[in-house]
């Protein structure tokens, strides 16, 4: 099913997102996780494409492997994520066209990042700028797939301002885009200013909340450097209450996604999109409280 036709029911969807591991060990437990995962009939899981700026290898595309696999085995759709990262625009276009012939029916569009310790995105010489290029191709030349891009309810750190940040948004919309899933936040208030906002200028495609369910205080604090989102006040003391137990610290996470989901929920959102880590104890937990 495409991005585009998942968001139709009275009933609110969960996706669920995974990164391909470094090793076959990794690999192996990253498939009995997603065969859990599966359990709870996501509407899509989906993979990461590189990270950090990194350039992904350009032989047998362990994202493409990985959801492939993951779709055979267990039957779930699946959503691939692809950045602009060290791909000219005919390696995006070959990329695509392995996607295509894999039955992959989804691309979350992404830029991705400068490269670690840069602050500025450099396009590749023959690639693409900015991700709404991207979207602008596949919509383009692979109509086929459904699309979903990153909104970020705290403003992408290299924008300038908010307003700007929501104009290149709408741009991807579009362009395109069918739906989109958001950086994680801790502050739900802060998602539904962007929701309105995005909305006051025109978005209508659905806008999916990004949630991590917290594993500690130290990963939080690593996590959130990384992305620029904030840790809220209430989440830090909780986390630092059981500072040194890892499983209350879990726990605390745990209860936190639940109370950040149900709350969301209450407001309308038609799914959320849960950053897993490639756990699945932690989400059976979120869900079975909810
Ligand atoms: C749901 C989700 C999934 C992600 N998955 C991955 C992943 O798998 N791999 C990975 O490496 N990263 C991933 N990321 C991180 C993402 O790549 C970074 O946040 C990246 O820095 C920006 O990507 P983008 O697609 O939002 O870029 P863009 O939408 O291109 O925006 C990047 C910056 O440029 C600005 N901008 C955009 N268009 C214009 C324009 N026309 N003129 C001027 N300024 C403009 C934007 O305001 C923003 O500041 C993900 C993020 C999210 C929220």
């Amino acid at each position: 099913m495409r991005i585009r036709d998942m968001y139709q029911k009275q009933d609110w969807e969960i996706s669920f997102e995974v990164f391909p591991p470094k090793t076959e060990k990794g690999l192996e437990s990253l498939f009995h996780t997603a065969g859990q995962l599966a359990q709870h009939n996501p509407c899509f899981i989906s993979g990461t494409y590189g990270a950090g700026g990194a350039v992904q290898d350009k032989g047998r595309d362990k994202t493409l492997c990985m959801l492939d696999t993951i779709r055979s085995r267990f039957n779930v759709p699946v959503t691939a994520h692809f950045t602009c990262v060290g791909n000219t625009v005919e390696a995006i276009r070959a990329w695509l066209h392995q996607a295509t012939l894999l039955g992959i029916e989804n691309i979350m569009a992404l830029r991705g990042d400068p490269p670690q310790g840069h602050t500025e995105f450099v396009p590749t010489p023959g690639g693409l700028r900015y991700a709404s290029e991207l979207v602008g191709l596949i919509r383009r030349e692979f109509p086929h797939f459904g699309i979903g891009v990153a909104g970020y309810p705290e403003s992408h750190r290299e924008s300038p301002s908010r307003e700007s940040d929501l104009l290149t948004l709408k741009h991807k919309v579009d362009q395109g885009a069918d739906a989109i899933y958001t950086q994680l936040f801790f502050d739900n208030d802060d998602f539904l200013r962007f929701r309105d906002r995005a909305t006051a200028l025109g978005i209508q495609v659905p806008i999916i909340p990004g949630i991590l369910p917290v594993l500690s205080l130290s990963q939080v604090q690593r996590i959130t450097a990384l992305c620029a989102s904030k840790l809220t006040d209430r989440l830090w003391e909780r986390l630092k209450s059981h500072e040194g137990d890892a499983d209350a610290q879990i726990q605390v996470g745990i209860d936190y996604a639940a109370e950040q989901s149900r709350a969301l929920l209450k407001e309308g959102v038609p799914g959320v999109h849960y950053y897993v880590l490639n756990r699945s104890d932690t989400i059976r937990r979120i869900l079975e409280t909810l």
